[in-house]
């Protein structure tokens, strides 16, 4: 295929710095994860008339333009959560992305849901209003949110540009009633992705590994990229004063666990071993909204001086090889990474593949 802008053969695994090894023991409990939270905003339909699959190219380069080159005339209003992406779009990033798992996309003649619909491993999941839905569930869409593609900004957005609409919202979205009453996607599409449908599925896809100094245990999409990530991050080290800084102060990392995202129905991310924190142990600098929000800070209003974040010369390290960074959330999460190749290619990245 001609997907790939580079691939690396000579995959090699450095560890050229070690730090103390301790195990996967952190009472992980005390963590609360959350993801990004985005609202889906109408609920209108998304695409009128879809290609058929033969029209659906992938294309040489890995940048996939933000206008929709098949669907000239597409109607106001198709958005998928925040972003302003089309679904032949979305489904050429994870065709992208995951090409073991993802093959292939098809037109549906179904005059009541004329939609595309993917195949994820051995399931058909259709386009339904931005879910993607098994045959069986197609009818029942509107008990699910929509599947998560949000505008992912190129820089830290700065809270002091806040107008006050936006932070009566967000106020209204991080509060505690609204997150345990939101809905959220359908799982089985995740299942799908990440072959893992239960803990017991852990023992084909979650890898153990170690990742500055520490022992994690990631899923094998992101074995690979993570390994690269280190040994980018190491190389650092000779020139960049603030990154050996930065290895110091993440004294704790953590990567898998089966958990739900915090006060949410939803499950984190962490659940399928894609996202990996990075944690300053004992700062009081802010981190995580939440923390900071149960705290009682007027956390929306608070300067990014207050935040600790990573280097953004680290940040750009993961980006490149399909990690997005929760700190570029509004309801940000400085020290958590998490493999999604395909939301950053609909944002316009360029991703590495190491395949
Ligand atoms: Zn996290």
């Amino acid at each position: 295929m001609k997907i790939l802008i580079l691939i690396f053969f000579f995959f090699s695994f450095t560890f050229t710095q070690s730090k103390d090894s301790n195990l996967f023991e952190e009472n992980l409990d005390n963590i609360n994860i959350d993801s990004n939270i985005s609202l889906l905003k109408n609920e209108t339909p998304l695409v009128e008339e879809v290609p058929s699959v033969e029209e659906i190219t992938i294309p040489t380069t890995i940048k996939i333009p933000l206008t929709n080159e098949i669907n000239e005339e597409e109607p106001e209003g198709k958005s998928v959560e925040d972003g302003d992406f089309s679904i032949p779009n979305i489904f050429r990033s994870l065709l992208i992305s995951y090409p073991d798992v993802v093959t292939k996309v098809k037109k549906v003649d179904n005059p009541y849901h004329p939609d595309l619909a993917i195949r994820v491993r051995d399931k058909i999941f259709y386009n339904v209003q931005g879910r993607f839905l098994p045959e069986e569930e197609r009818d029942h869409w509107k008990k699910y949110s929509s599947n998560t593609f949000y505008d992912y900004a190129k820089s830290i957005p700065d809270p002091l540009q806040r107008t006050k609409k936006e932070i009566q919202l967000m106020k209204k979205q991080g509060s505690k009633n609204y997150r345990k009453r939101k809905k959220s996607t359908y799982p089985g599409f995740n299942e799908a992705l990440y072959g893992m449908k239960s803990l017991s599925d852990t023992n084909t896809q979650i890898i153990k590994a170690r990742f500055l100094g520490k022992q994690v245990l990631v899923h094998q999409f992101s074995y690979k990229p993570l390994m690269k990530v280190q040994e980018e991050i190491y190389k650092l080290t000779n020139t960049h004063p603030e990154v050996v800084q930065f290895l110091r102060e993440g004294d704790t990392v953590y990567s898998f666990f089966w958990r739900n995202i915090a006060n949410s129905k939803g499950r984190s991310l962490h659940s399928y071993g894609i996202a990996v924190d990075v944690l300053k142990e004992g700062s009081t600098d802010a981190v995580y909204w939440l923390w900071r929000q149960n705290q009682k800070i007027d956390w929306i209003r608070e300067p990014i001086s207050v935040r600790w974040n990573p280097p953004l010369t680290v940040v750009e390290i993961f980006e490149k090889h399909g990690f997005v960074w929760g700190g570029k959330w509004n309801f940000y999460d400085t020290m958590h990474f998490e493999y999604r190749p395909d939301l950053l290619l609909l944002n316009g990245y360029e991703v590495i593949f190491v395949r």
